[in-house]
């Protein structure tokens, strides 16, 4: 039995001269909650449905605990599905629709009404036994929906946007339990969502998604922290992009020139005199300093030419010259005002090269 519960290898999937899926390439691990993230049309739900046998893929293959699974229809499969519209049966009970899995597999009363009770327990859903779908909150729909999908111990839960029918406190709320539910369980758990942050709140690793390809699969610290394109620095959070040339590499680190200014940015040996840089760097790392005496390295001074309160922080445009405006955010502690003169420092340490 190998660590992987479930493998994309090579799968492409089109419709008609749209390539939704192109040669995606993934391992899944076994009690891993990975989530498949992407601005809407990337391919996300395409990937998803490969996995669960609702789309079958034009090449490639799908494995599932070590099974070729590619030709094999969705409920020979063994997993559980969680759907954005709870899809939850509005004529049966919460108790009917958790058992609703057991009974089309024929399970024996007795232990069916055992592992139901059980079920809902997990989710602190026993005392609603009774109700029907229409007298619950959108919250306990989606709790109902999540212990239908698991009752039967399924290998896999997928679950396709479960959130984004919820509001903005309860999604926040019901992240935690859903990642709380699946590391007790031990379930393999795939999560297709467009949001950046319950995809950095929620999983293990992600794989980020654009036009139909992975861009990139890591941890969340890891796709935030140090992002291989653009299109991830720019998907997962705020980012500033500084274009340049490399002026002088010394292996470990090179200086860029930016607008005739210079920029010390870890290299890690890859950086070639010459080469054009695209360096980016997040908002809440680039420091605010009131000017006093000469910049030092990577100080750069402009003027702040637009200020937003955001409550636990502050949002501060600082442009450099007539081209080059940046992006930061600070905790408010020390204040600037609109057209003040003030120095920006970007610690090396937080400027990365990407690739465009
Ligand atoms: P969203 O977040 O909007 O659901 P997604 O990332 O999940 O997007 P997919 O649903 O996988 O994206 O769709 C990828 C592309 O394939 C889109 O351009 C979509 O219009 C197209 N597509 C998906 N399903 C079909 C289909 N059955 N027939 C034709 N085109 C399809």
């Amino acid at each position: 039995m190998s660590n992987v519960m479930i493998e994309l290898r090579d799968t492409s999937k089109r419709y008609g001269k749209l390539l939704a899926n192109d040669r995606l390439n993934l391992s899944i691990l076994r009690g891993e909650l990975m989530t498949l993230l992407g601005p809407s049309g990337c391919g996300k739900t395409t990937a998803l449905r490969c996995i669960t046998g609702q789309v079958t893929p034009d090449e490639g293959q799908v494995l599932i605990d070590d099974i070729d699974v590619t030709n094999l229809p969705t409920h020979k499969r063994e997993l559980g599905m969680v759907f954005q519209n709870f899809a939850l049966f509005p004529h049966m009970t919460v108790y009917q629709n958790v058992e609703f899995p057991l009974m089309i597999r024929n399970e024996p009363q007795a232990e069916s009404r055992e592992r139901v009770m059980e079920t809902l327990r997990l989710i602190r859903m026993e005392s609603y036994e009774k109700h029907y779908p229409r007298q619950l909150s959108g919250g306990q729909q989606q709790r109902v929906g999540l212990a239908r999908a698991l009752v039967y111990r399924p290998k896999v839960l997928l679950l396709d946007e479960p959130l984004s029918n919820l509001d903005a406190k309860l999604r926040e709320e019901m992240r935690f339990e859903i990642k709380d539910l699946v590391r007790r369980l031990g379930i393999t758990a795939v999560y297709v969502t467009h949001d950046q942050a319950e995809a950095l709140a929620m999983s293990d690793r992600v794989a980020v998604m654009n036009a139909g390809r992975i861009e990139q699969i890591g941890t969340p610290d890891e796709i935030y922290e140090c992002p291989h394109s653009r299109f991830v620095a720019d998907f997962i959070g705020l980012s500033n992009f500084l274009r340049g040339k490399v002026v002088s590499s010394s292996g470990e680190q090179a200086t860029v020139e930016i607008d005739g200014r210079l920029l010390i940015v870890p290299a890690a040996g890859a950086a070639q005199v010459g080469q054009d840089w695209l360096v980016f760097v997040r908002p809440n790392d680039i420091e605010l300093l009131p000017v006093t005496g000469e910049p030092i390295e990577n100080e750069l001074d402009g003027t702040v030419s637009k200020l937003t309160y955001l409550g636990d922080r502050i949002d501060y445009r600082v442009a450099l010259g007539s081209a080059l405006e940046l992006r930061v955010q600070t905790d408010g502690k020390v204040r600037f005002a609109a057209g003040e003169q003030v120095r920006v420092r970007l610690p090396p340490a937080s400027c990365r090269p990407v690739t465009e």
